[in-house]
């Protein structure tokens, strides 16, 4: 089973804290459409003998495109691959881009998994990322979109300078209250080069105060425990039967596709990454050629990673898997880096795989580099 995601490289403003690859210039809207399913239809040896059970619309923004426009690039999909009788279709949309309308369009289309960007159901919130929608709009659309579909995630952001615990708490309690079945929350990160970098550094929004993410965080992780979601893997949380088929497929390890500027594939041994320049995209596969590098992985990196997306997520690290994909050297190295961690109470094994206790979870991406190789022949 594998997975192709679409990078959607286009959204209305930019957010003052994405760094992201995207352009708000849409004129080349239709040309990159064509481009993307030229790029489909280039790569599709590279799933000859795969059957693709998820499709994910990434962005950038993908609800800037119209349905007919994302049923194109699907048809394209099933055309070049086989495709499993259920998959999992997700598109990624923002809340400004949902009317009744688009709504009730994207229902009748293959689409059947919505996620969508609220990050915040306030105001002042919305303003200071520079969201392109409001308030209003993010409680309304979700409203529309639960009578249309049943699998909705919504993304919500945490740590925002100036956002108290109340008002996060407030947050979660109104993204219960419309019963989606999957959210997925993160720490509002600094990135280099973004506007939220440039107006903390000339001291015009507060800096970002780590202790008060780990408190979202935690308040977070009790809330949705307390409503039934399952902490699947340490962004996202899902109600049973409704965990990300896409992100889960990732975090395992399977083969994806990337397509579009900026799309990262994976093919077991090897990652690629297109260029993350549209109009270079669009000019390279006029050429029938990709516009991709690629890297093989070590079996160091692949450990690494492995590592890594094991800890984040309620599967943990196979200490079996550890020994048999990468080998005694690899297994004795992590079990005895692992010891120190298990003794203060930030690791624990069961039924033989390393997981991050409750104690560590906010703090695993540390752990699990902690536990990294940097070589090991
Ligand atoms: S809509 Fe998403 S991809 Fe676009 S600028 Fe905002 S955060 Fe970045």
């Amino acid at each position: 089973m594998s997975g192709i995601y679409v990078h959607i490289p286009f959204c209305k403003q930019a957010c003052h804290y994405c760094d992201f690859h995207f352009s708000t210039n849409l004129g080349k809207k239709e040309a990159m459409i064509l481009s993307l399913i030229k790029e489909l239809e280039l790569r599709k040896d590279e799933f000859r003998d795969e059957v693709v059970e998820t499709i994910y619309f990434g962005g950038g923004t993908p609800s800037v495109l119209n349905t007919a426009e994302i049923d194109q690039i699907i048809r394209a999909v099933y055309s070049n691959y086989t495709v499993v009788a259920d998959p999992e279709i997700t598109l990624e949309a923002n809340p400004d881009d949902l009317s009744k309308e688009q709504i009730e369009e994207l229902a009748k289309s293959p689409i059947n998994r919505l996620s969508i960007g609220i990050q915040s159901f306030f105001e002042e919130d919305l303003k200071m990322m520079n969201r392109a929608h409001n308030a209003q709009e993010a409680a309304a659309c979700i409203a529309m979109a639960k009578l249309y579909f049943d699998n909705i995630s919504i993304d919500l952001i945490y740590g925002i300078p100036g956002m108290t615990n109340e008002r996060w708490i407030s947050n979660i309690e109104k993204a219960l209250v419309f019963g989606v079945p999957h959210i997925s929350s993160y720490a509002l990160t600094v990135e280099p080069k973004t506007a939220l970098k440039t107006f903390i550094d000339k001291g015009l929004i507060p800096p970002v105060d780590d202790e008060l993410a780990e408190a979202h965080f935690h308040i977070l992780v009790q809330k949705l425990a307390e409503a039934g979601f399952v902490n699947y893997e340490i962004s996202n949380f899902g109600k049973p039967g409704y965990f990300s088929r896409n992100n889960t497929a990732y975090w395992q390890g399977k083969k994806y596709l990337g397509i579009g500027p900026s799309a990262h594939s994976y093919d077991g041994l090897r990652r690629g990454w297109n260029i993350n320049n549209n109009a270079k995209y669009i000019k390279v596969i006029a050429q029938n050629e990709l516009p991709m590098e690629t890297e093989v992985l070590s079996i160091t990196d692949r450990y690494n990673e492995y590592v890594m997306t094991g800890l984040r997520t309620i599967w943990g690290v196979s200490l079996e898997r550890i020994k048999t994909e990468f080998g005694q050297k690899f297994y004795a190295y992590l079990t005895q880096q692992a010891q120190k961690k298990i003794e203060d109470g930030l690791l624990y094994i069961e039924k033989d795989h390393l997981l991050v206790s409750k104690k560590g979870k906010f703090l695993s991406d540390g752990i699990a580099a902690d536990l990294f190789l940097v070589n090991l022949s």
